[in-house]
Protein backbone atom coordinates (compact mmCIF):
# COMPACT_ATOMS: atom_id res chain seq x y z
CA UNK A 1 0.00 0.00 0.00
CA UNK A 2 1.70 3.16 1.29
CA UNK A 3 5.45 3.61 2.62
CA UNK A 4 3.73 6.24 5.35
CA UNK A 5 4.40 5.02 8.72
CA UNK A 6 1.01 5.56 9.59
CA UNK A 7 0.32 6.08 13.74
CA UNK A 8 -1.58 4.61 15.75
CA UNK A 9 -5.37 4.39 14.19
CA UNK A 10 -7.67 5.54 17.65
CA UNK A 11 -10.89 6.28 17.64
CA UNK A 12 -10.82 8.63 20.07
CA UNK A 13 -14.08 10.25 21.55
CA UNK A 14 -13.32 13.87 21.46
CA UNK A 15 -14.95 16.90 19.76
CA UNK A 16 -17.83 15.15 18.86
CA UNK A 17 -19.86 17.57 16.32
CA UNK A 18 -23.80 17.65 16.64
CA UNK A 19 -24.54 17.94 12.81
CA UNK A 20 -28.64 18.45 13.15
CA UNK A 21 -30.69 17.50 15.98
CA UNK A 22 -29.68 13.87 17.07
CA UNK A 23 -27.19 13.55 14.69
CA UNK A 24 -23.53 13.29 15.45
CA UNK A 25 -19.87 12.84 14.26
CA UNK A 26 -16.82 11.38 15.79
CA UNK A 27 -14.48 13.34 13.85
CA UNK A 28 -11.15 11.49 12.25
CA UNK A 29 -9.03 14.23 13.50
CA UNK A 30 -7.04 13.65 10.40
CA UNK A 31 -5.48 10.43 11.98
CA UNK A 32 -4.61 7.91 9.16
CA UNK A 33 -6.90 5.28 9.05
CA UNK A 34 -9.45 6.49 11.39
CA UNK A 35 -13.03 7.56 9.64
CA UNK A 36 -15.40 10.00 10.26
CA UNK A 37 -18.15 7.98 12.41
CA UNK A 38 -21.63 8.85 12.42
CA UNK A 39 -24.40 8.24 15.22
CA UNK A 40 -28.01 9.00 14.08
CA UNK A 41 -31.18 9.09 16.42
CA UNK A 42 -34.59 8.87 16.30
CA UNK A 43 -37.56 7.76 19.16
CA UNK A 44 -36.89 4.38 19.28
CA UNK A 45 -33.53 3.27 17.24
CA UNK A 46 -29.77 4.83 16.79
CA UNK A 47 -27.64 3.61 13.91
CA UNK A 48 -24.15 4.03 13.87
CA UNK A 49 -22.09 4.70 10.55
CA UNK A 50 -18.62 2.63 10.68
CA UNK A 51 -16.83 1.08 13.51
CA UNK A 52 -13.08 1.90 13.03
CA UNK A 53 -10.18 -0.07 12.57
CA UNK A 54 -10.37 -3.14 14.91
CA UNK A 55 -12.19 -4.40 18.06
CA UNK A 56 -10.91 -2.25 20.66
CA UNK A 57 -11.61 1.25 18.10
CA UNK A 58 -15.20 -0.58 17.85
CA UNK A 59 -15.47 -1.49 21.57
CA UNK A 60 -14.86 2.77 22.74
CA UNK A 61 -17.71 3.50 19.08
CA UNK A 62 -19.80 1.07 20.67
CA UNK A 63 -19.81 2.41 24.17
CA UNK A 64 -20.55 5.82 23.25
CA UNK A 65 -23.26 4.55 20.89
CA UNK A 66 -24.83 2.94 23.84
CA UNK A 67 -24.53 5.88 26.00
CA UNK A 68 -25.94 8.18 23.65
CA UNK A 69 -28.90 5.48 22.16
CA UNK A 70 -29.34 5.11 26.38
CA UNK A 71 -32.14 2.15 25.85
CA UNK A 72 -32.98 2.99 22.46
CA UNK A 73 -32.43 -0.19 20.19
CA UNK A 74 -28.84 -0.13 17.99
CA UNK A 75 -28.16 -0.54 14.35
CA UNK A 76 -24.85 -0.70 12.55
CA UNK A 77 -24.06 -0.07 9.22
CA UNK A 78 -20.61 0.61 7.29
CA UNK A 79 -19.93 2.49 4.63
CA UNK A 80 -17.72 -0.13 2.81
CA UNK A 81 -15.78 -3.43 3.70
CA UNK A 82 -12.22 -1.33 3.45
CA UNK A 83 -10.63 -2.51 7.61
CA UNK A 84 -10.86 1.33 9.17
CA UNK A 85 -14.73 1.32 8.29
CA UNK A 86 -15.76 -2.24 8.97
CA UNK A 87 -13.09 -4.30 10.80
CA UNK A 88 -14.47 -3.61 14.40
CA UNK A 89 -18.19 -4.72 13.65
CA UNK A 90 -17.89 -8.08 15.36
CA UNK A 91 -18.02 -6.50 18.40
CA UNK A 92 -21.43 -5.38 17.63
CA UNK A 93 -22.48 -9.00 17.48
CA UNK A 94 -25.40 -9.31 19.82
CA UNK A 95 -25.48 -5.49 20.69
CA UNK A 96 -26.85 -3.71 17.35
CA UNK A 97 -28.23 -5.40 14.19
CA UNK A 98 -25.59 -4.83 11.27
CA UNK A 99 -26.78 -4.01 8.04
CA UNK A 100 -24.96 -3.62 4.77
CA UNK A 101 -25.64 -3.48 0.74
CA UNK A 102 -25.13 -7.09 -0.82
CA UNK A 103 -22.20 -6.04 -2.89
CA UNK A 104 -20.17 -4.93 0.35
CA UNK A 105 -21.32 -8.02 2.04
CA UNK A 106 -19.60 -9.50 -1.00
CA UNK A 107 -16.59 -7.60 -0.39
CA UNK A 108 -16.03 -8.71 2.98
CA UNK A 109 -16.76 -12.15 2.18
CA UNK A 110 -14.25 -12.40 -0.69
CA UNK A 111 -11.73 -9.79 -0.15
CA UNK A 112 -12.21 -9.16 3.67
CA UNK A 113 -9.22 -11.70 4.50
CA UNK A 114 -6.55 -10.40 2.02
CA UNK A 115 -7.31 -7.20 3.24
CA UNK A 116 -6.29 -7.64 6.83
CA UNK A 117 -3.41 -9.58 5.52
CA UNK A 118 -2.53 -6.32 3.77
CA UNK A 119 -3.40 -4.02 6.96
CA UNK A 120 -1.23 -5.67 8.93
CA UNK A 121 1.63 -5.24 6.94
CA UNK A 122 1.37 -1.14 7.66
CA UNK A 123 3.34 -1.09 10.78
CA UNK A 124 3.19 -2.07 14.31
CA UNK A 125 0.35 0.42 15.99
CA UNK A 126 -1.97 -0.76 13.08
CA UNK A 127 -1.28 -4.32 13.11
CA UNK A 128 -1.59 -3.96 17.29
CA UNK A 129 -5.06 -2.49 16.31
CA UNK A 130 -6.34 -5.59 14.47
CA UNK A 131 -5.16 -8.26 17.04
CA UNK A 132 -8.42 -10.12 17.65
CA UNK A 133 -9.91 -8.87 14.32
CA UNK A 134 -12.36 -11.00 12.29
CA UNK A 135 -14.23 -10.94 9.47
CA UNK A 136 -17.39 -9.16 10.11
CA UNK A 137 -20.54 -11.07 8.89
CA UNK A 138 -23.34 -8.51 8.34
CA UNK A 139 -27.11 -9.77 9.76
CA UNK A 140 -28.80 -8.77 7.01
CA UNK A 141 -28.45 -7.04 3.59
CA UNK A 142 -30.21 -5.29 0.75
CA UNK A 143 -30.31 -4.65 -2.92
CA UNK A 144 -31.47 -1.66 -3.88
CA UNK A 145 -32.32 1.46 -1.11
CA UNK A 146 -33.39 0.35 2.33
CA UNK A 147 -35.27 2.57 4.24
CA UNK A 148 -34.64 2.50 8.12
CA UNK A 149 -37.12 3.87 10.42
CA UNK A 150 -35.72 4.85 13.92
CA UNK A 151 -38.66 6.07 15.08
CA UNK A 152 -39.42 9.88 13.61
CA UNK A 153 -36.87 9.77 11.06
CA UNK A 154 -36.42 7.36 8.09
CA UNK A 155 -32.67 7.11 7.08
CA UNK A 156 -31.90 5.88 3.59
CA UNK A 157 -28.72 3.82 3.07
CA UNK A 158 -28.43 3.49 -0.57
CA UNK A 159 -25.76 1.42 -2.70
CA UNK A 160 -24.35 3.30 -5.22
CA UNK A 161 -22.42 0.65 -7.80
CA UNK A 162 -18.79 0.16 -8.12
CA UNK A 163 -17.17 3.49 -7.45
CA UNK A 164 -14.16 3.61 -4.58
CA UNK A 165 -14.50 -0.34 -4.02
CA UNK A 166 -17.18 -2.66 -5.18
CA UNK A 167 -19.51 -2.40 -2.50
CA UNK A 168 -19.56 1.30 -1.45
CA UNK A 169 -22.92 3.08 -0.15
CA UNK A 170 -23.99 6.24 0.98
CA UNK A 171 -26.22 6.92 4.17
CA UNK A 172 -28.47 9.73 4.14
CA UNK A 173 -30.87 11.49 6.43
CA UNK A 174 -33.27 13.35 4.29
CA UNK A 175 -35.10 15.45 7.15
CA UNK A 176 -31.98 17.12 7.98
CA UNK A 177 -30.00 16.81 4.84
CA UNK A 178 -26.88 14.83 5.75
CA UNK A 179 -24.95 12.53 3.73
CA UNK A 180 -22.41 10.30 4.68
CA UNK A 181 -19.87 9.33 1.86
CA UNK A 182 -17.76 7.07 3.11
CA UNK A 183 -14.25 7.08 0.92
CA UNK A 184 -16.31 8.71 -2.08
CA UNK A 185 -14.91 11.68 -0.41
CA UNK A 186 -11.95 12.62 1.01
CA UNK A 187 -11.64 16.24 2.60
CA UNK A 188 -7.86 17.91 2.86
CA UNK A 189 -6.54 14.78 1.04
CA UNK A 190 -6.04 13.47 -2.36
CA UNK A 191 -8.65 10.46 -3.30
CA UNK A 192 -7.96 7.00 -1.92
CA UNK A 193 -7.17 5.15 -5.24
CA UNK A 194 -7.27 1.31 -3.58
CA UNK A 195 -5.52 0.38 -6.90
CA UNK A 196 -3.50 -2.85 -6.11
CA UNK A 197 -3.20 -4.94 -9.00
CA UNK A 198 -3.28 -7.98 -9.13
CA UNK A 199 -4.86 -8.25 -6.13
CA UNK A 200 -7.51 -5.97 -6.06
CA UNK A 201 -8.68 -3.78 -8.91
CA UNK A 202 -11.94 -2.95 -8.43
CA UNK A 203 -11.89 0.69 -7.55
CA UNK A 204 -12.86 2.57 -11.13
CA UNK A 205 -12.07 5.91 -11.42
CA UNK A 206 -14.84 6.57 -14.20
CA UNK A 207 -17.40 5.40 -12.34
CA UNK A 208 -16.54 6.86 -9.55
CA UNK A 209 -17.06 10.40 -11.33
CA UNK A 210 -20.28 9.61 -12.08
CA UNK A 211 -21.48 8.17 -8.75
CA UNK A 212 -20.20 11.85 -7.31
CA UNK A 213 -21.66 13.46 -10.27
CA UNK A 214 -25.24 12.40 -8.88
CA UNK A 215 -23.90 12.83 -5.41
CA UNK A 216 -23.22 16.84 -6.41
CA UNK A 217 -26.84 17.19 -8.13
CA UNK A 218 -28.81 16.15 -4.79
CA UNK A 219 -27.17 19.24 -3.29
CA UNK A 220 -26.48 18.13 0.46
CA UNK A 221 -26.34 20.60 3.08
CA UNK A 222 -24.14 18.71 5.48
CA UNK A 223 -21.37 16.06 3.44
CA UNK A 224 -19.40 13.66 6.27
CA UNK A 225 -16.66 12.32 4.09
CA UNK A 226 -14.24 9.14 5.01
CA UNK A 227 -11.41 10.90 6.36
CA UNK A 228 -11.35 14.73 7.07
CA UNK A 229 -13.11 17.49 7.96
CA UNK A 230 -17.56 18.09 7.79
CA UNK A 231 -18.61 19.93 4.88
CA UNK A 232 -21.44 20.62 2.78
CA UNK A 233 -21.92 20.25 -0.88
CA UNK A 234 -18.58 22.17 -2.27
CA UNK A 235 -16.89 19.07 -0.81
CA UNK A 236 -17.81 16.85 -3.15
CA UNK A 237 -17.50 19.27 -6.59
CA UNK A 238 -13.89 19.48 -5.10
CA UNK A 239 -13.97 15.86 -5.01
CA UNK A 240 -15.76 15.16 -8.49
CA UNK A 241 -13.11 18.26 -10.43
CA UNK A 242 -10.42 16.45 -8.81
CA UNK A 243 -11.21 12.87 -10.29
CA UNK A 244 -12.53 14.83 -13.54
CA UNK A 245 -8.38 16.72 -13.56
CA UNK A 246 -6.78 12.91 -12.87
CA UNK A 247 -8.57 11.78 -15.73
CA UNK A 248 -7.91 14.09 -18.35
CA UNK A 249 -4.10 14.65 -17.25
CA UNK A 250 -3.69 10.81 -17.38
CA UNK A 251 -5.57 10.39 -20.89
CA UNK A 252 -3.80 13.26 -22.51
CA UNK A 253 -0.83 11.88 -21.77
CA UNK A 254 -2.16 8.00 -22.57
CA UNK A 255 -3.37 9.67 -26.05
CA UNK A 256 0.57 10.63 -26.00
CA UNK A 257 2.02 7.44 -25.92
CA UNK A 258 3.33 8.17 -22.92
CA UNK A 259 4.92 5.26 -20.41
CA UNK A 260 2.79 4.80 -17.30
CA UNK A 261 5.70 5.36 -14.73
CA UNK A 262 6.16 8.99 -16.45
CA UNK A 263 2.35 9.74 -16.15
CA UNK A 264 2.43 8.85 -12.88
CA UNK A 265 5.56 10.87 -11.57
CA UNK A 266 4.08 14.20 -14.09
CA UNK A 267 0.84 13.85 -12.67
CA UNK A 268 1.40 13.44 -9.11
CA UNK A 269 3.79 16.66 -9.59
CA UNK A 270 1.03 18.46 -11.34
CA UNK A 271 -1.41 17.54 -8.77
CA UNK A 272 0.90 18.83 -5.81
CA UNK A 273 1.14 21.61 -7.03
CA UNK A 274 -2.31 22.12 -8.01
CA UNK A 275 -3.61 20.79 -4.72
CA UNK A 276 -0.62 22.24 -2.27
CA UNK A 277 -2.55 21.45 0.80
CA UNK A 278 -3.93 18.23 0.56
CA UNK A 279 -2.43 15.00 1.92
CA UNK A 280 -1.25 12.04 1.48
CA UNK A 281 -0.32 12.46 -2.49
CA UNK A 282 1.13 8.95 -3.09
CA UNK A 283 -2.88 7.72 -3.80
CA UNK A 284 -2.57 10.10 -7.50
CA UNK A 285 -0.20 7.26 -8.76
CA UNK A 286 -2.82 4.80 -7.97
CA UNK A 287 -5.47 6.63 -9.26
CA UNK A 288 -3.29 7.01 -12.57
CA UNK A 289 -2.52 3.30 -12.84
CA UNK A 290 -6.77 2.42 -12.64
CA UNK A 291 -7.26 5.37 -14.96
CA UNK A 292 -4.45 3.62 -17.30
CA UNK A 293 -6.26 0.99 -17.15
CA UNK A 294 -9.65 2.47 -17.12
CA UNK A 295 -8.06 4.71 -20.80
CA UNK A 296 -10.54 4.10 -23.96
CA UNK A 297 -8.07 3.92 -26.51
CA UNK A 298 -6.82 6.60 -28.95
CA UNK A 299 -8.39 10.18 -29.12
CA UNK A 300 -10.46 9.78 -32.31
CA UNK A 301 -13.37 12.04 -33.44
CA UNK A 302 -16.17 10.34 -32.29
CA UNK A 303 -14.81 10.03 -28.32
CA UNK A 304 -15.74 12.43 -26.17
CA UNK A 305 -15.55 13.28 -22.28
ZN1 LIG B 1 -11.93 2.98 1.66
Amino acid sequence: MSEYPFPDPVVEIADVQELARDVVVIPNRDVDLVPNIGVIGGTHSVLVVDTGLGPRNAETVLAFASEYANGRRLYLTTTHFHPEHAFGARVFAGEATYLVNTAQAEDLAVKGEGYLAMFRQLGEPVARALEGTGIPVPDSTYDGTRELDLGGRVVLLRPTGRAHSKGDQVVTVPDADVMFTGDLAEAGQFAIFPWFPPHDTDVSGIRWIEVVERLVGERPRVVVPGHGAVGDTGLLTQVRDYLVELRDETWARRDSAVPEETIAEEVRALMVQRHPEWRLPEWVERGVGCLCAEWPGPRDQGRSR
